[in-house]
């Protein structure tokens, strides 16, 4: 029978579908051609010329901007979904109709000069340095008072949406709360109000107790499989303790991010044959304070099944694969590999 389960933050539905529950093996999809060097790809050393000038780039002492020479790169997108970063926002309201300038930012973070190698193949240093960018570019928007939200994403593959192959995430700064994250924070203040605790926090004592979620931890973040995952083989990545903030990240932190995220994006390649996937990350809007409400974390989705009908109508996910099931693969796949 299927089975309902509700996400105890957002308070949303999902059905977990063991009618047609598959084996996690059937997720396994075929094998994808590997990324090719190609010669005008604006984001491999070389073609700094192609993007639009770099804002950060963290690089090699005595190379100059915009040449060859950097480990992470960070530069506008050439077609921004949102900015120029100050000016009129302009809000107004026609009748029933409400609208703004989309002024905020678009960036893309190059992971690194490597077209082929990604965050699950790189040295783990590189990776620290994308991290260490992630933070730095989110600091820059943080300051600007028209910015209310932060979102850092990857889109990996072509199903999730990755325009290009090289390796990149991208930050939109935006200017107001979006309303999944909105709705997060509501459902997080409403468990503080009922128990004085951090739902976050309840969730991951309640997944280490059980353990049958959990994917891998290291001393400081753990990644499991949420209760009501809405897609097969759905991540979670937290902070052990209770961080409000992703940008107040100190390097220990940094380091242990980096490793979970290195961690859980091989098990991920290695498991299920490199599937397509989107991540984000949900944190505290910029301009707010609800330090002990709210607890940042990243958000991993496979690309393994697609919305249709029945959830873009109804905002339920249909999950054809058990979140139990999927953990306990991915744990034995780990074994398998350390
Ligand atoms: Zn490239
Ligand atoms: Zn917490
Ligand atoms: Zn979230």
């Amino acid at each position: 029978m299927p089975e309902l389960r509700r996400d105890p933050i957002t308070h949303e539905w999902v059905v977990i579908s063991t009618e047609r529950a598959k084996r996690p093996h059937d997720f396994a999809r075929q094998s994808r051609t590997p990324a090719q060097q190609e010669t005008n790809c604006p984001f491999c050393a070389g073609n700094e010329s192609k993007t639009p000038p770099e804002v950060l780039a963290y690089r090699v002492d005595g190379t100059a901007p915009d040449t060859p020479g950097w480990l992470v790169r960070v530069v506008p997108n050439l077609y921004p979904a949102f900015g120029p970063a100050s000016g009129d926002l302009a809000a107004q309201k026609d009748g029933l109709y409400q609208s703004m300038n989309g002024l905020g930012g678009h960036e893309v973070i190059i992971t690194s000069p490597s077209h082929t190698e990604d965050i699950a193949s790189l040295p783990l240093e590189q990776v620290d340095c994308m991290t260490r960018a992630y933070i730095d570019r989110y600091l820059s928007h943080k300051a600007n008072p028209i910015v209310q939200f932060v979102h850092i994403i990857q889109n990996y593959g072509r199903d999730a949406g990755a325009s290009r192959e090289h390796p990149h995430s991208q930050l939109f700064a935006i200017p107001l709360v979006p309303e999944l994250v909105a709705t997060e924070l509501e459902g997080a203040q409403r468990h503080h109000t009922e128990r004085g605790s951090c739902v976050f926090c309840d969730v991951l004592q309640e997944e280490l107790r059980g353990g049958e979620r959990i994917i891998l931890e290291n001393e400081r973040f753990v990644v499991f499989a949420p209760y009501a995952s809405r897609v097969p083989f759905e991540m979670w990545l937290m902070p052990k303790a209770h961080r409000p903030r992703f940008e107040t990240m100190g390097e220990h932190d940094v380091s242990a991010f980096s490793a979970a995220l290195q961690e859980a994006l091989a098990l991920l390649r290695n498991g299920l044959n490199d599937p397509p996937f989107n991540y984000w990350i949900h944190t505290t809007p910029t301009q707010m304070a609800v330090d002990d409400v709210y607890h940042w974390h990243l958000e991993i989705l496979p690309k393994l099944s697609f919305a249709a009908g029945f959830e873009l109508g109804t905002g339920i996910m249909i999950n054809s694969a058990l979140p139990e099931t999927a953990a306990a693969f991915l744990r034995e796949k780990r074994a398998i590999a350390t």
